[in-house]
């Protein structure tokens, strides 16, 4: 039986995204820079994570309350060992219609193959630069833009979806949108990009570090021209465009410019099982402890609906009607919740 849920803004709880590891084979700067996420930062210990089991109970809870679309993130997903074993067992819960991942890509061209045959629809794969230098400066390790291009044509011949997200920092890599669009577009996959945001209390944000999607827009239309389509369903984040005569697409994540909090309907679980109900949330809610105390299911699906219905949160629409009078507030970091 299903039982949705509304917040207290009207929005149904239809996705989940499920943080699987807080640590990372990479350092971008704009989520964990190196100075603080050194060698002696304390990650979570492997007994603080949920196990497989534990997030498998929690989607049937979130399933019966409206959840259709999972999102595996993390940190970096694929740094959890036997994710596959993960996507498999989410796989077989009632009432989900589809399992993404949203991946730096250096991992993937060693588990497409398992992924797609454990049952992964969907991978967003994040790179932001195909200049080798800039790249390696950005993900902080000297990582190659050609491993990542490796993961996403994996990817797409195991047979999953593949979608590219590009985060565009001014004066890091805006001088990148331009190359991104033509290679991507002759590739086929559809490349999104998304606004540089002031998610954790360690990337050090500004407001005129974003660029504007309208600018981007304006950008790639006077060199190949766009035209805008229908977003597919309701609460779709990214806003469309279609290159004029062809079926190739590009989409755009204005979190900054245009906040899109009214139709927000996304639940993040982070790696140590605690609920969040914003990117931009202080505190989250633990779901682990209740879990290993023995608590019913229904005592923790009334739990859950509890913190949905309470919830109120729209930073993004704050931050976009008074970005300068921002208090600082604490946030949860990008790493621990995925984005
Ligand atoms: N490690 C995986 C990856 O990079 O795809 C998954 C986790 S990562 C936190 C999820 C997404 O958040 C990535 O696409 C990343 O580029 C994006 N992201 C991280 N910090 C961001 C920021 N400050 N502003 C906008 N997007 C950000
Ligand atoms: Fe790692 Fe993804 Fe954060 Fe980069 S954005 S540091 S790849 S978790
Ligand atoms: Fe959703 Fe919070 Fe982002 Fe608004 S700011 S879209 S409520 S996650």
């Amino acid at each position: 039986m299903q039982n949705h849920v509304l917040d207290a803004r009207n929005r149904p709880l239809r996705d989940l995204r499920i943080s699987v590891t807080d640590k990372c084979n990479f350092r971008c700067q704009y989520c964990m820079p190196a100075d603080i996420f050194g060698p002696d930062y304390p990650f979570l210990p492997q007994h603080k994570l949920l196990s497989f089991e534990e997030i498998t109970r929690l989607t049937k809870i979130f399933t019966s309350l409206g959840v259709e679309k999972i999102r595996i993130t993390g940190g970096e997903p694929l740094m959890r060992k036997d994710l596959p074993e993960l996507i498999a067992m989410i796989r077989q819960v009632d009432g989900v219609r589809d399992i993404a991942m949203t991946t730096n890509g250096s991992l993937l061209a060693k588990h497409a193959h398992a992924l797609k045959a454990a049952g992964l629809d969907r991978v967003t794969v994040s790179l932001d630069s195909l200049d080798r230098e800039r790249f390696g400066n950005m993900n902080g390790r000297g990582y190659e833009v050609e491993t990542i291009i490796q993961g996403i044509d994996a990817a797409a011949a195991a047979g999953l979806s593949v979608k590219i997200n590009m985060v565009v920092q001014r004066g890091v890599n805006d001088q990148d949108v331009l190359p991104m669009a033509i290679f991507f577009r002759e590739k086929g996959y559809t490349l999104r990009f998304i606004e540089f945001m002031d998610v954790g209390n360690s990337n050090g944000w500004k407001l005129d570090q974003v660029v504007p999607s309208q600018e981007i827009v304006e950008l790639i239309h006077a060199h190949m021209p766009l035209e805008p389509i229908d977003p597919n369903y309701f609460g779709e984040v990214a806003s469309r465009y279609r290159y004029v005569g062809t079926t190739q697409e590009i989409g755009l994540i204005s979190s900054v410019t245009q906040a899109f909090c009214s139709t927000c309907t996304r639940a993040r679980l982070s790696a140590e099982g605690k609920l969040y109900n914003c990117l931009f949330a202080s505190v989250g809610e633990d779901l682990r402890a209740p879990m290993r105390e023995g608590k019913s299911d229904e005592e923790i699906r009334e739990q859950i609906v509890d913190i949905w219905q309470k919830r109120d949160d729209r930073y993004s629409e704050i931050r976009l009607s008074n970005t300068p009078d921002l208090p600082p507030r604490s946030k949860v970091e990008m790493s621990h919740i995925g984005g």
